[in-house]
């Protein structure tokens, strides 16, 4: 149950909540970047708001700064000058030292002046604006005399740079002056003759002053700003440029920065007598950067840092999760290999349980080809034995298409039987390839199968796909050889050891022990088949003269020869042995007495005809006596047809000898 809710978890994790964390990490992600950017907009924008306003209020302060200067300026020329038209004629002393006095507090004002009688004073501002003076200059001389207020004229230029004139009529002139005839040495610089200063109290103000006066109480910061004339003609309205950087004014229209318009929010009108001036405020391309209170990063920069916090932690579980498959991936792959070890620990255990239950080295070739191929699917194969002789290697048993070797080849052609060890040839090895291979094959691998320190023959695997002969596969081919090398060394042993207890030595026949076992077998067979056994029972006539005429070792030679003649006499299935002596017995199963007398004859005559040679000397013709008995009609038993069979040969001898008889 635990299992099934487990397995329904994951499938549900895998199906739907695997794919979603990235979508979730970038859907997160972006609405955190777009809440961050909206958040800094608006503090932005909130931000630039509040300088705006910090501009315009330093607007305000400048201008009342400025305001409140012209106004302290102009009040001292009308105070003067009603000081002086109270005084008419006046006191120029008692004028010298209230203008000193006021200019000691108003430094802006450069020079005050009164006009009082024909003579103009010596002062050179006053020169130099006599001078200078144009148009406009002479029309607000007209236009104060006729109002009697105080008039301010345009900016005047001159080398020392920029003022204005404030005029102030003190009293009416004293008519009796020409002022012309008076000033005939200056009527070549200008028609001075329509010049009437008398009774004009002059103050003349430098721009310069007036700001840098007016600046001192202000915090600027890094704003610049310019002054201008508003009712001034077009080309005269500059006034000045205040540089904060340098706290310098200009007013050189050519070297500021001042706009030649001021359609600006941030403009300021001043009351300069009868004129209107203006400030226009110019925020330095460092100002938003230096004022700015960088609160629009604090949203921005909180925003990102509060996204990345989910972004991270969906980024680490997306990783634990990614770390976590591939673990369980590595474990799966450990666990299949585990897997396939412990069916090769199985199949190995299986083939050997198999080998030892084969009782001969055929049967054992019929059970290795179907384990090898389950071991290395996919691939060819074969079992080749080395010859007694050591000089031929033969095939025992292939498997698999397409078989890649020759079956019968010399072993100096097999690198692994020349080297004593595997060898292996992969896809991409450049080295040597075996003599005895008769195709192209991607892989092979030959490994000696060695056992009790003797080489028995070599085990054959090839593959046409690379990449089946791996290392675990060519370790396992090692395990398989010398199980194989080892059973059929045990099963070797084992037939040559039977061959000794069931054989006689010298002839090779079977001995009289096997035979009667066989034949007791033989005779339930035939019970069951409802089939006949032909037994013949032989002996060799006068052998005991024969081995004194020629010897017990020439003897030996004829019982060889005799050995051979009836192996070749039988068929495989009949059974041949030396029953003792001279004396031999075949168990003919299934034949009838026809054919057990028949091939008796066949033998009786084959001997007849046998050409004995011992150490070059012909030993002379031999005959033999046989009987013959059959199952059923002779005996049921194995011991009573061999009595029969002797009984029929005892008649043989006693009727002559080199004959048959048949055992009635
Ligand atoms: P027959 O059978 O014709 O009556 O005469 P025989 O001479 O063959 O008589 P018998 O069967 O008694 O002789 C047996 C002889 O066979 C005695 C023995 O010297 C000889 N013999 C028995 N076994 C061997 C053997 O292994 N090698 C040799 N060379 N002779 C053997
Ligand atoms: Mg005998
Ligand atoms: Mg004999």
């Amino acid at each position: 149950m635990t299992g099934k809710r487990e397995w329904l978890r994951k499938a549900i994790g895998v199906a739907f909540v695997y794919p979603l964390i990235p979508t979730g990490i970038g859907l997160t992600l972006c609405a955190g970047i777009v809440f961050s950017i909206a958040t800094g907009v608006i503090v932005g924008n909130w931000d630039e708001e509040r300088r705006q306003i910090e501009i315009k209020h330093r607007t305000e302060q400048l201008a009342d700064a400025l305001q409140e200067r012209l106004n302290r300026d102009f009040e001292a020329l009308q105070t003067i000058s009603q000081f002086q038209g109270l005084s008419q004629q006046g006191n120029e002393q008692s004028f010298g030292e209230l203008a000193a006095y006021i200019r000691a507090r108003h430094r802006s004002i450069e020079t005050l002046i009164w006009v009082a009688g024909d003579r103009l004073p010596k002062q050179q501002t006053v020169l130099e604006i006599v001078a200078f003076a144009d148009d406009p200059t002479k029309v607000a001389l007209a236009r104060a005399r006729e109002t009697g207020e105080l008039t301010v004229t345009e900016r005047i230029q001159l080398p020392r740079g920029v003022r204005v004139l404030g005029l102030m009529p003190a009293h009416a002139a004293p008519s009796s002056v020409s002022f012309s005839t008076n000033l005939q040495n200056l009527t070549a610089i200008g028609d001075l003759a329509k010049w009437e200063l008398r009774g004009f109290v002059l103050g003349i103000l430098s721009v310069a002053d007036l700001v840098k006066a007016s600046v001192s109480g202000v915090e600027l910061g890094e704003i610049d700003f310019c002054l201008y004339d508003e009712s001034a003609s077009m080309g005269n309205r500059f006034l000045a440029f205040y540089e904060s950087k340098t706290r310098q004014v200009k007013t050189d229209s050519v070297n500021s920065s001042c706009p030649s318009e001021t359609l600006d929010t941030n403009v300021r009108y001043l009351n300069a007598g009868d004129r209107q001036w203006s400030v226009l405020l110019l925020p330095s391309p460092e100002y938003p950067q230096k004022q700015s209170s960088g609160l629009a990063w604090l949203p921005l920069l909180s925003g990102l840092l509060w996204t990345s916090i989910p972004v991270t932690t969906l980024a680490v579980s997306l990783n634990r999760t990614y770390q976590r498959e591939k673990l369980v991936q590595k474990l799966s792959l450990a666990n299949s290999n585990l897997s396939e070890a412990n069916a090769e620990i199985i199949g190995l255990n299986y083939m050997s349980d198999l080998l030892q239950a084969c009782l001969t080295v055929e049967e054992a070739c019929t059970v290795v080809p179907p384990m090898i191929q389950s071991f290395f699917p996919q691939t060819s194969g074969g079992i080749f034995a080395l010859s007694d002789s050591k000089n031929l290697v033969e095939s025992v048993v292939t498997w698999g298409e397409p078989f890649s070797s020759e079956l019968v080849f010399d072993p100096d052609r097999c690198l692994a039987l020349r080297c004593g060890q595997p060898y292996f040839v992969g896809n991409s090895s450049t080295g040597l390839r075996c003599g005895h291979l008769r195709s192209e094959t991607a892989e092979y691998i030959d490994i000696p199968m060695a056992a009790q320190g003797e080489i028995l023959g070599v085990l054959h695997l090839s593959s046409s796909v690379p990449g089946r002969l791996t290392e675990g596969k060519q370790r396992l081919a090692n395990i398989v050889a010398r199980q194989i090398a080892v059973a059929f060394a045990n099963l070797k042993l084992r037939e040559s050891l039977k061959n000794q207890s069931i054989r006689d030595p010298l002839t090779g026949l079977f001995n009289r022990r096997y035979m009667e076992e066989s034949l007791e077998r033989e005779v339930r067979r035939a019970e069951r088949n409802r089939q006949p056994i032909g037994i013949i029972m032989l002996d060799v006539d006068h052998f005991k003269r024969f081995n004194d005429s020629f010897g017990h070792q020439a003897g030996d030679v004829l019982l060889r020869e005799l050995a051979e003649l009836l192996q070749a006499c039988i068929r495989v299935s009949d059974i041949a042995c030396r029953y003792g002596g001279e004396e031999f017995t075949l168990i003919l199963p299934e034949a009838p007495l026809s054919v057990t007398r028949e091939r008796a004859e066949k033998l009786r005559k084959g001997a007849k005809a046998l050409k004995l040679e011992h150490r070059q000397q012909f030993l002379g013709q031999i005959s033999l006596s046989l009987g013959v008995a059959i199952f059923p009609q002779n005996g049921v038993t194995g011991s009573s047809l061999l009595q029969a069979a002797d009984a029929a040969l005892y008649q043989a001898k006693k009727q002559g000898r080199d004959r048959t008889v048949v055992a009635s």
